[in-house]
């Protein structure tokens, strides 16, 4: 855990940092207290910044992302509560290279609102030149004013949860958009000037067939986003959807068409331009996410708003989930589920996530990831893997062969800790 002991020299009361509250028995353990002054510092080190907008028209039942739905009431509290957090931490940040506001819905917003809350990133933090600057969009709530907002206030790239066209398969996921509404959205948004648009595709939904997704991709194409993020749709413990799973109201799509499915993404996406760059991301050259990039390089970004998780030099943790705890300990949030790893579970996460992408981990890095590994351990294991080819040298840096790709996990788990 952080080595800083409470420090009431600032006359402020100490962040409480809320040590794994959702994991097992370290839910047990006090929490530590730290200055606002020792806590801000930290946020010198990041290079990115999400901010959480915890509002939905509606629940998706597949979602569990912290949002809610039906609270317009909360926008106007909220957008005051995250402008003031905002403030308070922006000048205390070095310079960042990404921003990305994500939720929820972060274009529900009323227009003042999302006025404000643009503006105050703006003036309050310290954007590098090129900045990468993202908010997630529903297609449902994208409009002409709102696409000049976020255009005028420097906001450069938005990602759209497109998700199928397929009415019918909207409705198994009980999402709650007209698919017309992607291709409306992706026009109003390169009229107000943004050209990089990510758009989210989900595969292999109960009662999905192959032609489905064919159709899928191909409207998808033809809108021609820079950039695609493509999932298999996951059912997370506890939705209505995984709920639905275990009464046996709706059936997974079966294992190998769903790897078939995946088979297809990759391979019609690469015929048309895209190139992959990470395990479910695509992009045109040079518009890879920088943000999501910051995270496989395991790098450090800040968090603002309600649930947003935050990462400086392996010390992780997550704004609190709670509305009403967010406004309580306004203008720095109440922290939960902080986890400070050791040199060792770091240098594992390094491999973990640097894995994910297709160019791999640069031979520097690696060098040093086995370098502060205890005895040496990883160097043994990733030569191991070189010889079973699982693993190998490209373009100087340390990847998955085809093979490796396949068995990934059971690379991955060997080499986040000794004898794993
Ligand atoms: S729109 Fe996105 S964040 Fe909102 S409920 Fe649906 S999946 Fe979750």
């Amino acid at each position: 855990m952080p080595e800083e002991s409470t420090d009431k020299t600032i006359g402020k009361p100490p962040i409480a940092l809320t040590q794994c509250t959702t994991q097992g028995d370290a839910a047990e353990k006090a929490p530590l207290e730290i200055s606002e002054n020792r806590w801000l510092g930290k946020a010198k080190h990041a290079s990115g910044l999400y901010i959480h907008i915890p509002f939905c028209f509606h629940k998706c039942h597949y979602c569990d992302f912290f949002s809610i739905a039906h609270a317009d009431d909360e926008h106007e509290p909220f957008a005051r509560a995250l402008v003031n957090e905002l403030e308070h931490v922006g000048p205390n940040c070095g310079e960042l290279d990404t921003v990305f506001i994500g939720g929820g819905t972060p274009t529900l917003l009323e227009n003042g609102l999302l006025e404000r809350v643009l503006s105050a990133i703006r003036d309050s933090f310290h954007l590098s030149e090129d900045v990468e600057w993202t908010v997630e969009a529903n297609p449902e709530t994208v409009t002409e004013s709102n696409a000049a907002i976020l255009a005028n206030a420097g906001v450069n790239r938005v990602s759209i949860g497109a998700q199928t066209f397929h009415p019918h398969l909207l409705k198994e996921l009980e999402r709650w958009h007209d698919p017309r509404n992607v291709i409306r959205s992706v026009e109003l948004l390169r009229s107000s000037g943004i050209d990089n648009i990510n758009l989210d595709l989900i595969y292999a939904i109960p009662t999905e067939t192959m032609p489905m997704l064919q159709s899928d991709l191909q409207q998808l194409i033809d809108l021609s986003p820079e950039h695609l993020s493509c999932y298999a749709l996951t059912f997370e413990p506890n939705t209505p959807l995984e709920v639905k799973l275990r009464k046996g109201a709706v059936s997974k799509v079966e294992h190998e068409l769903e790897a078939e499915m995946f088979k297809v993404v990759s391979d019609t996406l690469l015929q048309h331009g895209y190139h992959q760059y990470e395990i479910s991301n695509f992009a045109k050259r040079g518009f890879e996410c920088k943000h999501n990039v910051m995270y496989w390089e395991n790098k450090s970004w800040w968090a603002c708003g309600p649930a947003a998780a935050g990462h400086v030099d392996g010390l992780r943790w997550r704004n609190v989930p709670r509305l009403r705890d967010y406004y309580k300990q306004n203008p720095l949030p109440p922290v939960v589920d902080v986890e400070q790893l050791s040199v060792d579970q770091q240098m594992g996460e390094v491999c973990m996530l640097g894995l994910r992408l297709t160019r791999g981990i640069p031979r520097a890095t690696v060098k040093m990831v086995i370098q502060q590994s205890p005895d040496l351990w990883r160097g043994a294991v990733i030569d191991s893997f070189i010889q079973d080819g699982l693993l190998e040298w490209k373009n100087d840096s340390l990847a998955f062969t085809k093979n490796g790709r396949i068995m990934g996990d059971v690379v991955i788990g060997d080499l986040l800790m000794k004898d794993g």
